[in-house]
């Protein structure tokens, strides 16, 4: 019932109107517009001026036609880098980015996926459920737009975040928290040829920190990385300051907890030994999720999916989305797949198929 060619055409235009994290507002715009043609009145909040982006949330709220339960139907309208001049092109099964760039499926498919259903039901003249939808800005690096959102004014205790990869029968029921950390060692400035024994190098001592801890693969549920170490000077100066910005996730809260502090151990560790000084916070990102594999909600889209002939796989995510941001509100929001394979890097595809079956998942679940 839903029309594929209308779909792969509107998710070719959409990931066309560039839109890096802080940059949504062409794409919202877009996106609002064709809510507008639909028939359905969108509003924004004032997340962009918070988060310092062009763009804001956008929101649109449909009464039911059927006494169903409201349900929430959530993506994200920006894209990691480099993600300026995307050339979509169909090449068999995948729909593809030209040259050097991301597709920007992620999380493009998902918006469109959703665009896609309203636009049957309108057509057809579907009875529905009360719907809700969020667009959120500035998923990528925090997931930082959806926690902005204006909890209040959503009804909604189900969600369906459309935002990983696979199919919509991939359906992640677990996903970790994560924390950030910002660290700046501070040494001692000294001239490196006459005096280096009165100084204290930051980056020796910061790389000594580094080297003691605990890093990446941490156990099935657990990863840590440093994404920043940035020291910069002339060689003639001990090295007066060296800024790290790492981050930790894991499924458990109480490991999340202990990998973070073992990395601020570690760096303060170094810095006593050397007499540096350690600044640094912590930024908790976002709460992990655990929602029971036969918890009502899950077996609710799971028998959706059968019901197309899609074997299901409940899975835990290596990655937070915003649903990690609905469940700590009280919105049991589950993330499945909408095509994307390969997301944040240069060979991001979007498998039409899986594509497709995802908007008749969400089709489905908005007509029940
Ligand atoms: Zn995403």
């Amino acid at each position: 019932m839903i029309n594929c060619q209308r779909m792969l055409n509107t998710f070719m235009q959409y990931v066309k109107i560039d839109s890096e994290t802080k940059n949504e507002k062409a794409i919202g715009e877009r996106i609002i517009q064709d809510l507008k043609e639909l028939g359905y009145d969108a509003y924004t909040d004032e997340a962009g001026k918070k988060l310092n982006s062009n763009g804001n949330n956008i929101y649109c709220f449909i009464p039911g036609t059927n006494s169903s339960e409201t349900m929430l139907f959530s993506a994200h309208m920006d894209t990691v880098t480099p993600g300026i001049g995307i050339e979509p092109y169909i090449d068999g099964e995948y729909i593809k980015s030209k040259g050097d760039t991301i597709l920007g499926g992620d999380d493009k498919a998902g918006v469109v996926a959703i665009l896609e259903a309203l636009r049957t039901i309108k057509e057809n003249n579907l009875p529905h459920r009360p719907i809700e939808i969020v667009f959120s800005i500035c998923e990528e690096g925090g997931v930082n737009g959806v926690k902005e959102v204006e909890f209040s004014r959503l009804q909604a205790k189900k969600g369906i975040v459309l935002d990983s990869g696979g199919g919509p029968n991939h359906i992640i029921t677990e996903a970790p928290g994560q924390t950030r950390i910002f660290a700046s060692v501070i040494g001692k400035a000294s001239h490196a040829g006459a005096s280096p024994e009165s100084g204290v190098s930051a980056i020796l001592v910061a790389a000594e920190a580094l080297n003691n801890m605990k890093l990446l693969r941490i156990d099935s549920e657990t990863t840590a990385n440093i994404g920043t170490f940035n020291a910069v000077g002339p060689t003639n100066i001990v090295s007066p300051l060296a800024e790290i910005v790492a981050e930790a996730r894991s499924r458990s809260v109480e490991k999340l907890n202990k990998q973070t502090e073992h990395m601020i151990d570690c760096l303060k560790k170094a810095c006593e030994k050397h007499g540096a000084n350690l600044q640094y916070h912590i930024e908790n990102c976002y709460y992990s999720y655990e929602l029971d594999p036969e918890d009502e909600h899950i077996k609710a889209i799971s028998d959706v999916c059968e019901g197309l002939g899609l074997e299901v796989v409940k899975l835990p995510s290596g990655g937070g989305s915003d649903a990690n941001i609905y469940n700590s509100n009280g919105i049991r929001a589950v993330n499945i797949g909408a095509g994307m394979e390969k997301a944040h890097t240069t060979d991001e595809r979007l498998n039409i198929e899986e594509f497709t079956n995802a908007t008749k998942v969400v089709l489905k679940l908005m007509t029940m």
